[in-house]
């Protein structure tokens, strides 16, 4: 056992422990609290050893609720847009190019996009994937993660048949207990109504897993859900995938794929930038969490998220990066630092909340990460404070550098 001192400690589930402590053992975290009244020398105990971090606040390690490791070769290759859909054309532009899904460099920058993330205090990853070549990275990492098979298909002749050969290539794969796998769905204008219902019939077979959709993230997307016109419509046609028999729902996206039965409170929407007050109504009430991704959204022309309306709604929000071709790093604490700005009146506390526990659940894993409680996982961070650094929680979304960051304990649980 060993029990650490900062001058601060967030376990998330309650205020900032000023003075504070935790015990681990076995990378597990066993006991935290306060010294208050009791001096260190009283409370340091025969079996623990004794280990003072100094002047830093002891957080639960990060979690990045949406990426694309496989796309980690496109780091500043993908120009930033003014309108979502050329951005989309610069993306298909990029990956015409691709080498195969496998071939080193796209291996190499995904390596080094996992390392990093831990450099940045990210415990946690919820991946999406065409590929499934992150899964031997994620395993050989120590991050936990669900890798997401995406789905993307406008015209499938045999959706049931379609999905369930990606299930068989899931089960083939395995996964552990760290690294899981499920399915994603694209987005509702590039994944075809059956499509999206042979996924919820899927992940319906399994209580616990979650499923993501990229949901409201541009105009040119309403736009299309809406009246089955603009730019998306001109390019679903001109790849040749466009499907005469389909029908513009005539609703949000939020609305179609709510009226779909696809949402429920295993879903995680991203982005949600085109969202309306209704529709995040509609979308807290599901249970879906949200995860938002800010920086990616200004990079790609889909625009700055409500991030003021999304916490009014109370949907449980999320955060997440996206992936090295829309944004410059995989900093979850940049993210951080993003939404203070532009969303000035949220609580920092529900920021953090949003960088740790919203993204667990949403993902699954909040039995072991997400917050500092006995029994969970010890991957915990010591993020190192300035001599005055006023308030803790505020001073943590202002945009904590990497070199400020260490893991308390490397291992994971036994
Ligand atoms: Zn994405």
């Amino acid at each position: 056992m060993v029990r650490y001192h900062a001058s601060w400690v967030l376990p998330i589930v309650e205020p900032p422990i000023r003075d504070g402590w935790i015990v681990t053992d076995r990378g597990r975290i066993v006991a935290y609290g306060a010294y208050g009244a009791v001096t260190r020398r009283a409370a340091a105990h025969a079996e623990s050893a004794e280990v003072d971090l100094g002047n830093v606040a002891v957080l639960p390690g990060l979690v990045n609720a949406h990426t694309h490791l496989e796309l980690s070769y496109l780091r500043d290759e993908v120009p930033p847009a003014s309108e979502f859909v050329a951005w989309i054309r610069n993306v298909m532009a990029a990956r015409r190019q691709q080498p195969h899904a496998a071939a080193p460099v796209i291996l190499e920058a995904m390596d080094r996009a996992i390392a990093e993330s831990v450099e940045f205090g990210t415990a946690v990853v919820g991946d999406i994937s065409n590929t499934l070549v992150p899964f031997q990275s994620l395993l050989r990492s120590p991050l936990a993660a669900v890798m997401f098979f995406e789905m993307l298909g406008f015209n499938i002749a045999d959706a049931p048949a379609f999905v369930a050969h990606a299930c068989r290539e899931l089960e083939a794969l395995g996964g552990t207990d760290r690294v899981r796998t499920s399915l994603a769905a694209h987005a509702p204008y590039s994944v075809a109504p059956l499509v999206f219902r042979a996924i919820r019939h899927a992940i319906d077979r399994d209580p616990f897993v979650p499923c993501s959709v990229h949901l409201s993230e541009s105009a040119e997307e309403v736009e299309f859900i809406l009246n089955g016109g603009g730019p998306w419509r001109q390019l679903l046609e001109e790849i040749g995938v466009w499907n005469d028999a389909w029908r513009p729902p005539g609703v949000s996206p939020v609305q179609f794929l709510e009226e779909s039965g696809f949402l429920n409170p295993r879903v995680l929407a991203v982005h949600g930038v085109q969202m309306t007050p209704e529709d995040l109504a509609k979308l807290a009430a599901s249970g879906a969490t949200l995860v938002t991704c800010p920086r990616s959204n200004g990079h790609t022309g889909a625009g700055a998220p409500p991030i003021e309306d999304f916490y009014a709604s109370g949907v449980r929000v999320a955060i997440g990066t996206d992936s090295l071709a829309s944004a410059p790093d995989l900093s979850v604490f940049a993210e951080l630092a993003t939404l203070r700005a532009l969303a000035p009146t949220v609580p920092a506390a529900k920021l953090l909340a949003s960088a740790t526990i919203e993204g667990a659940r949403g993902l699954g894993f909040d039995a072991d990460y997400g917050t500092i409680e006995p029994g969970k996982s010890a991957r915990v961070l010591a993020v190192t404070l300035p001599a005055e650094s006023g308030d803790v929680e505020e001073y943590l979304v202002s945009g904590v550098q990497r070199d400020q960051i260490r893991w308390v304990e490397h291992r994971n649980a036994d």
